[in-house]
C-alpha cells in the first residue's frame, strides 16, 4: 500500500484520515497536507523551495 507523508509536518498520513493533496504550482510534485496542518494553516514547503499557506 502506498504511504503518504504530510508536506508540512512530515508525519505519515493514514489513508483513512482526511487530507488534502494538490500539485505544487512550481514543479507539479504532489503536496500532501494532513487535516491538522490544514486546520491550523501550517505552512508547507516543497522540495523546489515553493512555500505556501
Ligand atoms: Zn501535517
Ligand atoms: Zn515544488
Amino acid at each position: 500500500m502506498e504511504k503518504i507523508e504530510c508536506t508540512s509536518c512530515k508525519q505519515e498520513i493514514p489513508l483513512i484520515d482526511p487530507y488534502v493533496k494538490f500539485e505544487c504550482p512550481e514543479c507539479n510534485k504532489m503536496i500532501y497536507r494532513c487535516d491538522k496542518c490544514r486546520t491550523f494553516g501550517h505552512t508547507y514547503k516543497c522540495e523546489c523551495g515553493f512555500a505556501g499557506p
